[in-house]
């Protein structure tokens, strides 16, 4: 979540007023950062991760698990205890049946940074600074994020616990299901019929953007997942839980009129989406155009890492026949009008996967830009007289279709020069798969890329082992100029293919076939041309002691030819395994291009051994030798003894679901 601002948010009728002033305004903030930071460069890497936590209350006397709605006070502590410490990494770590878990290392921990965030049982932890290139700070995030874990937990009841869980299985289940109750007839600013209006963060920004939402859609959001069939789910399925004949809010009829789906479970309302948790990195590039390279090199990564995240399958009490969040979370702000939903206007909701790569290489033929792209004319025109080329222009115009949600009454006006304030009011509530974030104006902070999709997993280890793995991806892009473009539809349809049950285990994926620069092929050679240990002019190099962030552009290759096949003969279908771990002599798999650039690396055989056994929960993960956490929680419900075979997760599963996790 970007800042957030003290006071009187507008509702829709007066903030539309605003859309064209706030985007005129934005883009010219952006024009005064570009004017300044275009030719910036030489940035180090920095990096860092946010992870999302529910705060769940057990009672184990009822048996039950809810949400606890007391995320204003928790925050309030915390900021009071956070200012001035800074401690070892704990070396015990005590859940709710006080197992002991011992940690080995010893790292010191910048104090943590809190944040508030959509739903009013989450919180956000971030590292109190960023990371560097160090290998040894590489390997301080598990620690860091237990200690996270460890600082917020000791500020919360004894009955709660923060959880890295995708989505509450049982939010939205008809009864108890936050701490304490609120009765759903009270949301005035989603009208659902699941979800209490004290679900959402209490600060003015979020119930103005659930009901702006609403009310430039002109309806209640409407997202139905298709449920998971069991043996004993009844056919067809009609949600016996939906109040079908409630009458208070104007879209109360919606639901009966098609809105809600048979043989789906249906979501009515934003915190659905926004209440999931999830797991984000962002990088600092060198200069703009590296941070360019790096955000299409990390596009067709971004539904990868969603299957082999996946750990959402259960949502409003049901199993789903989905196991991520994806799609709720893009149903679940989905502002267009009924006319912009149809016929190809606007093709998708604001949040949703990225539309257009926009490096500037030769890499980036005009082929893979394949899908329909609405982009606002006149901020283009106003971009490209400015002097900004093509494709970066496309990208910003096509974030500036959207509105405004949120217009403060006090800040309309405001001095270009030095806020950015417009522009991130358009920028953050474009929610993509990737983040291209320009610097803000005065501050020290350069050209980054925010990697958007994955779903935050259980423990710290499993979090910390996803983002060592596109960390040293990200670097692997970089140094050797890695090539993974496939037509931008094609990603758009391995999105899909993600979400489906199993897809880790099951599905094939598009993926490009030759990930080498021209003029070259195979992992032996990709190693050589990092510049890092023997580059092409044959003087052996240094082995780096610190991730680099500046590397040579790719170069042509001697006789100046790119040989270009026809762009479908350039990917294929891969299995997850495939796509991670390799396929025969022909495609290297992540994994191995990642060793070939940790090989470029000065590493001691104490740390090799500790990012080994990260990469290798990946690789296991990939070939199926470890299951996703939407795999084990789907098997943990079917397994459970209260469990009818019907889709439904009851209390009791729910309460047993969850105390497991704790103590995992
Ligand atoms: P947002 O919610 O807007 O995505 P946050 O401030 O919550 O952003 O998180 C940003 C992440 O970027 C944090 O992990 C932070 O440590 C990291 N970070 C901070 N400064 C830099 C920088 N200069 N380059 C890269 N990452 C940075
Ligand atoms: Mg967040
Ligand atoms: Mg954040
Ligand atoms: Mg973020």
């Amino acid at each position: 979540m970007g800042l957030l601002y003290l006071g009187t948010p507008l509702p829709w009728n007066e903030a539309k007023k605003y859309a064209d002033h706030v985007r005129t305004h934005g883009i010219t903030q952006f024009l005064h950062i570009w004017d300044r930071l275009k030719d910036r460069t030489g940035d180090e890497l920095l990096w860092g991760d946010e992870v999302e936590y529910m705060v769940v209350a057990f009672d184990d006397q009822e048996r039950s698990a809810k949400l606890s709605l007391r995320q204003t006070e928790i925050l309030t502590k915390l900021s009071d205890i956070v200012h001035d410490i800074s401690a070892d990494c704990p070396t015990k770590y005590v859940t709710r049946s006080t197992t002991l878990i011992l940690l080995t290392d010893n790292f010191s921990v910048a104090v943590p940074t809190f944040h508030p965030e959509y739903g009013r049982y989450m919180l956000e932890s971030t590292p109190g600074s960023p990371y560097t290139g160090y290998i040894r700070d590489l390997l301080s995030v598990e620690c860091n994020m237990r200690y996270r874990r460890a600082l917020a937990r000791t500020h919360l009841k004894p009955n709660e616990i923060p959880l890295t869980f995708t989505s509450f299985p049982h939010l939205g289940v008809q009864g108890h299901f936050t701490e304490p109750y609120f009765n759903p007839n009270d949301a005035v600013s989603s009208h659902s019929f699941f979800l209490p209006e004290e679900i959402t963060n209490p600060h003015a920004r979020f119930p103005t953007l659930t009901a702006n939402i609403r009310s430039r859609r002109g309806s209640k959001v409407a997202i139905n997942l298709p449920i998971f069939f069991d043996e004993k789910t009844p056919r067809p399925f009609i949600d016996p839980t939906i109040p079908w004949d409630r009458n208070i809010y104007k879209e109360d009829s919606d639901a009966k009129n098609g809105a809600a789906l048979p043989n789906h479970i249906y979501l009515d309302a934003m915190g659905f989406g926004m209440g999931c948790c999830c797991l984000q990195l962002t990088f600092q590039a060198c200069n703009v155009s590296d941070a360019r390279r790096l955000y299409d090199g990390l596009i067709p990564i971004g539904p990868i890492l969603l299957a082999l995240t996946g750990a959402s399958p259960i949502w409003r009490g049901y199993l789903a026949d989905v196991d991520c969040r994806w799609n709720v979370i893009a149903g679940s702000v989905d502002d267009r009008t009924e006319e912009e939903r149809g016929l190809k206007v606007i093709p998708k909701s604001r949040y949703d996967s990225v539309d257009l790569y926009i490096s500037n290489d030769g890499f980036n033929r005009p082929e893979y830009n394949d899908n329909y792209l609405p982009y606002d004319e006149s901020i283009y025109d106003r971009l490209r007289a400015h002097g900004i080329d093509d494709l970066l222009s496309k990208h910003m115009s096509h974030l500036f279709i959207r509105d405004p949600l949120v217009v403060f009454s006090e800040t309309i006006n405001q001095d270009d020069t030095s806020s950015s304030d417009h522009f991130e009011n358009i920028q953050s509530t474009n929610w993509q798969t990737l983040r291209f974030k320009p610097p803000p104006p005065n501050s020290p902070i350069g050209w980054r890329v925010e990697f958007r999709s994955m779903e935050v997993q259980i423990t710290d280890f499993e979090n910390a082992a996803f983002a060592v793995f596109v960390v040293l991806l990200s670097r692997a892009i970089l140094s050797f100029n890695l090539n993974f473009y496939i037509p931008i539809s094609k990603v758009d349809e391995n999105m899909a293919t993600a979400q489906r049950r199993d897809a880790a285990a099951k599905a094939k994926f598009h993926f490009r076939k030759d990930v080498y620069p021209p003029g070259r092929s195979g992992t032996s050679s990709v190693a050589s041309s990092s510049g890092a240990c023997s580059p092409t002019d044959g003087s052996l190099r240094k082995k780096d002691k610190k991730m680099r962030n500046c590397f040579p552009r790719s170069t042509l290759p001697e006789d100046g030819f790119i040989p270009h096949p026809p762009v479908k003969e350039e990917y294929e279908e891969m299995s997850m395994d495939e796509v991670i771990n390799g396929k025969g002599d022909n495609f290297p798999g992540l994994l191995r291009l990642i060793y070939a650039y940790i090989d470029t690396l000065d590493i001691e055989p104490r740390e090799l051994t500790k990012i080994e056994s990260y990469l290798d929960l990946i690789r296991r993960r990939a070939n199926g030798s470890l299951i996703t956490p939407a795999t084990w929680i789907r098997n943990f419900v079917r397994l459970h003894p209260d469990y009818k075979h019907d889709s439904v997760v009851s209390q009791e599963i729910n309460y047993d679901l969850l105390l497991a996790i704790d103590e995992m």
